[in-house]
C-alpha cells in the first residue's frame, strides 16, 4: 500500500489537531479512512423543478435569481432571519436562512443559484424556501446532478468533509495502484479502483455511480472471501481435550421421539470430531456448526453434546442471546440432562448476586456439569473446574469476535454453534470458513407446514375477522410491522442502489400508532406491543404474558425473531412484507406452526414491483429455508446477509466493515466475488505472487484492520 495512504489525516493541508480528531470520531483517522469514507446517500439535485411545480412534500433543486439584497434582522437575543427574494419564469419566493448573516456577502441581486431545498408555506401564505442549499450557477461551469451526502459529526460540514475528500482524492488517485489483478477487473467488467473511489465521492451521473458501487462491493465481497480462506487452514492446529468413546443409548432412550436422520447426521458428526478424529495423535479442537431451519431440532443435537462431554468428565456451557431463549433451555434441558444425571443451572443478568456466587463456586468446583447463560457467562469471576464444550445458539447474534472470549479462557474446549438463519451454501463457506459445517434439512415427523398468503390492504376487514377466528379457536396472532414509530426522516434521498426513497414512499406500518389502530378495529381482543426501544423487563413480562395466552395478539418489531418459542400461536400478520428479505420473513414465518395448531402466515403488501411480489410469491411456494435462501441471494443480492444494520443478519462483530456489500442487491456480483476468490486461490493458494501482494495487504486491512498478514 502506498506510504501516503497510511498517513494520518493531519498530514493534509487544512486539517489541524482539532479538526483532525473530530474525524477520529467518525472514524476517520488515515487518508485511506477519508478516501474510503462514502456517502450513505446521494441528493438528485439534477432534478430541478420550477417554483410554479413546486412540491411541499420533498426537496428539489429550483434555479432562482436573486431580486433584491439580504435583509438582516435580529428577531430576538441572539437569532437573526436573514431574507429575501428570488423568482424564475414560473413564480417568486422567499428565502430564509436563520442566523447565518454572512450569506448577505453570497447573495447579490441579479445572481443565479441553484437552490435545494423543499418548498413550504409562511403564514401569510408566501411561498418559502427555509435554510436551502445553495450553488452559484455559472456560465459554463457544469453542476453535479447527484451531490453525495455523508454521514457528519459536529464541527464537520459536509462542504468541508467534502474539501477534505476531494484533496485526499486528487492527491492520492495518481499513486493508487489497483489490487485487483487486471483479467478479473476486465472479466467482470468493473471499473479501475481510481474511477470507482472519484465516483462514489462526485459522480458523474447516476451510472458512474452504480458502476463505482459495484465496484467497491465486489472488492469487499473478494476480500472477504479470500480472507476467511486465508485464515481457515489457521485454525486446524487448535488442540482439544479428547472425548472417551461411549454409549448414547440412555440419552436416546430419554427422548419422547425419535431423532431424524439430519439430527443423527449432525450428532454423528460431533462424535467422530470429538471421540475418534485424530491429528499427530492428538485430537483436534472441534469447530462445527448446525445450521437448520427453526423448529429442525438443533436443541437436541447440543445436548447429546453436552452428553457426550459429560460421559468423560467435562462441563458444557451454553451461551444463548436473550434471557427468555436461555429459560427455555434451561427448562429443557433440566428435563432431559437432569434425568441423566447431570446438574444443570442458569446464569443470566438477572440472576440474583447470591445465586451468582453460588454459580460461580459450583463451576470452579465442579459441581455444576452444565450451565446455561446469556453474556453473563462472558464475566470474569466466571471460571471452570474443566470447560470441554462450548456452545453458542443463534450465533449471529453474538459475531465471531465474542463466540471467541469463553474459548479464550479454555483454549482447549469444543466449540459448536447452532444457526437458525439457513444461508446459501456458497456464503456458508465463506462465512464459515473456519467452521465445519452439518446441516439439519429435515423437519420432525407430523410437522404441519404454515399455510402462507399474499394479499393488499383491501383485505383488511377480511384480515381482521381471521384474526377474530383463530382467536375464538384458541389461538394467538403475531403482527410484525416494520418500524417502531412514526418515519420521522423525510428526506428525498436516493440510496446506492436502493433507488430513491421518497417520503410517500416512507409511510410504513410502525408498532406504536398500528398498535392503536388494531386496538380500535378489534375491540374485544388484548392487544399487546412490543419493540426494541423498550426496556428489558418491559420486553420480559409482555412477552412471557403472551406466552402464557393472557393477551390475543403481540404488535412487534422483529425482535420477536429470536428464539421465543410460544406453541399456542397460530398467525403471524407481516405488515409491508416487502421491506423484509426473504429469509427475514422466513424466520418471522418460524414463530408459528411450532405446536399443534394449524398455523398461516399471511404477507400484507401493497408494493405495486413485480420484483416485490416475486419475491413474496417465493414464500407462498416453498417452507424450506435453505431454498428460500438461495432464492433471497438470487432475487436481492448478498446485501442483506451482510448488512449489520437489520436485525436478522449474520453480524460480524469480528471487525469486517462491509459498507459496500451491504447495500449490494446483485445476486450476479456476489457470485463473481466469489467465483473470483476461487479463481485466484487454485493459481496462488497463499497469495505468494508478487502480482498478489496489494491483493493481500487490502486483505488484511478489510479482515484484520492492520496492514499486514503473515
Ligand atoms: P430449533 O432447531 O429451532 O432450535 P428445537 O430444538 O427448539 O428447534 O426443536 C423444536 C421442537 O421440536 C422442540 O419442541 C423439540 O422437542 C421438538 N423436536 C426436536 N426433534 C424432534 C424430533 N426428532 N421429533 C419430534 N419432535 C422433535
Ligand atoms: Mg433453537
Amino acid at each position: 500500500m502506498s506510504h501516503k495512504l497510511t498517513a494520518k489525516v493531519e498530514e493534509l493541508s487544512g486539517i489541524g489537531k482539532v479538526r483532525a480528531e473530530k474525524l477520529n470520531k467518525l472514524g476517520i483517522f488515515t487518508l485511506r479512512d477519508l478516501i474510503y469514507y462514502f456517502p450513505r446517500a446521494y441528493e438528485n439535485r439534477g432534478d430541478v423543478r420550477t417554483l410554479g411545480m413546486h412540491d411541499t412534500n420533498v426537496p428539489h433543486s429550483y434555479i432562482l435569481t436573486v431580486a433584491n439584497d439580504v435583509s438582516s434582522v435580529l428577531i430576538k437575543k441572539g437569532m437573526t432571519i436573514s431574507k429575501f427574494k428570488a423568482f424564475d419564469e414560473s413564480g417568486s419566493c422567499e428565502i430564509i436562512f436563520f442566523n447565518s448573516p454572512f450569506v448577505k456577502d453570497v447573495f447579490h441581486k441579479g445572481t443565479t443559484f441553484r437552490f435545494y431545498g423543499k418548498a413550504s408555506f409562511s403564514k401569510q401564505r408566501r411561498l418559502v424556501l427555509m435554510s436551502p442549499k445553495y450553488e452559484p450557477v455559472i456560465e459554463g461551469v457544469e453542476l453535479d446532478e447527484f451531490t453525495p451526502i455523508y454521514s457528519l459529526t459536529e464541527g464537520i460540514s459536509s462542504k468541508i468533509l467534502e474539501k477534505y475528500i476531494k484533496t485526499a482524492v486528487n492527491d492520492l488517485l495518481p499513486s493508487i495502484e489497483d489490487p485487483l489483478p487486471e483479467e478479473i477487473r476486465l472479466k467482470f467488467n468493473l471499473p479501475t479502483l481510481g474511477y470507482a473511489i472519484r465516483n462514489i465521492h462526485f459522480p458523474k451521473d447516476r451510472e458512474s455511480i452504480e458502476r463505482a458501487g459495484r465496484r467497491l462491493a465486489f472488492d469487499e465481497m473478494l476480500y472477504f472471501a479470500l480472507g476467511i480462506s486465508l485464515t481457515a487452514k489457521k485454525r486446524e492446529l487448535g488442540e482439544g481435550v479428547p472425548f472417551n468413546k461411549c454409549s448414547l443409548d440412555k440419552f436416546v432412550d430419554k427422548l419422547p421421539y425419535e431423532l431424524t436422520g439430519a439430527q443423527k447426521r449432525a450428532i454423528n458428526d460431533v462424535y467422530r470430531d470429538v471421540v475418534l478424529k485424530r491429528q499427530n495423535g492428538k485430537t483436534p479442537a472441534m469447530a462445527r456448526i448446525i445450521v437448520g431451519d427453526v423448529g429442525s431440532g438443533k436443541t437436541v443435537c447440543a445436548a447429546a453434546a453436552m452428553y457426550i462431554a459429560f460421559s468423560s468428565g467435562y462441563q458444557s456451557a451454553i451461551m444463548v442471546p436473550t434471557e427468555i431463549l436461555a429459560r427455555q433451555h434451561y427448562e429443557d434441558f433440566c428435563d432431559l440432562l437432569g434425568s441423566l444425571g447431570m446438574n444443570v443451572r442458569l446464569l443470566t443478568g438477572s440472576t440474583t448476586v447470591s445465586m451468582k456466587k453460588k454459580i460461580y463456586a459450583e463451576l470452579e468446583n465442579g459441581d455444576i456439569d452444565v450451565v446455561v447463560g446469556t453474556h453473563a457467562l462472558l464475566s470474569d469471576k466466571v471460571a471452570f473446574k474443566n470447560l470441554g464444550l462450548i456452545v453458542t445458539d443463534e450465533q449471529h447474534r453474538f459475531g465471531v469476535a465474542q463466540r471467541g472470549v469463553l474459548k479464550e479462557k479454555e483454549s482447549k474446549a469444543h466449540m459448536l454453534v447452532m444457526s437458525a438463519t439457513p444461508i446459501p451454501r456458497t456464503l456458508a463457506l465463506a462465512l464459515y470458513g473456519d467452521l465445519d459445517i452439518s446441516r439439519i434439512d429435515e423437519l420432525p415427523k407430523g410437522r404441519q407446514p404454515v399455510d402462507t398468503f399474499v394479499v393488499d390492504e383491501e383485505y383488511r376487514t377480511r384480515l381482521n375477522n381471521f384474526i377474530l377466528k383463530q382467536v375464538a379457536l384458541g389461538g394467538q396472532c403475531y403482527v410484525v410491522c416494520p418500524a417502531i414509530e412514526k418515519n420521522e426522516d423525510d428526506a428525498n434521498e436516493f440510496v446506492l442502489d436502493n433507488g430513491i426513497i421518497s417520503s410517500s414512499d416512507t409511510d410504513i406500518k410502525n408498532v406504536v400508532s398500528f398498535t392503536e389502530e388494531m386496538r380500535f378495529s378489534l375491540p374485544s381482543l388484548k392487544i399487546a406491543s412490543l419493540h426494541g426501544k423498550m426496556k428489558a423487563a418491559e420486553k420480559e413480562a409482555v412477552i412471557s404474558e403472551f406466552a402464557s395466552g393472557k393477551t390475543d395478539v403481540l404488535v412487534s418489531t422483529t425482535v420477536i425473531e429470536v428464539g421465543v418459542n410460544v406453541p399456542n400461536a397460530s398467525l403471524m400478520i407481516i405488515e409491508n412484507a416487502e421491506r423484509f428479505g426473504l429469509s427475514q420473513l422466513h424466520q418471522l414465518r418460524g414463530r408459528v406452526g411450532r405446536g399443534s395448531r394449524k398455523s398461516y402466515c399471511v404477507l400484507v403488501s401493497d408494493s405495486k414491483y413485480e420484483t416485490a411480489r416475486e419475491r413474496l410469491n417465493v414464500m407462498k411456494s416453498t417452507n424450506d429455508g435453505f431454498v428460500i435462501a438461495d432464492k433471497d441471494l438470487l432475487l436481492r443480492g448478498p446485501g442483506d446477509f451482510f448488512s449489520s444494520k437489520a436485525d436478522n443478519n449474520i453480524r460480524q462483530s469480528g471487525g469486517f466493515e462491509f459498507k459496500m456489500a451491504s447495500i449490494c442487491n446483485d445476486g450476479d456480483l456476489f457470485n463473481n466475488a466469489f467465483s473470483a476468490a476461487k479463481e485466484i486461490l487454485d493459481s496462488d493458494p497463499k497469495l505468494d505472487f508478487a502480482h498478489h501482494r496489494l491483493l493481500k495487504d487490502e486483505i488484511a486491512v478489510f479482515i484484520y484492520n492492520t496492514s499486514t498478514i503473515s
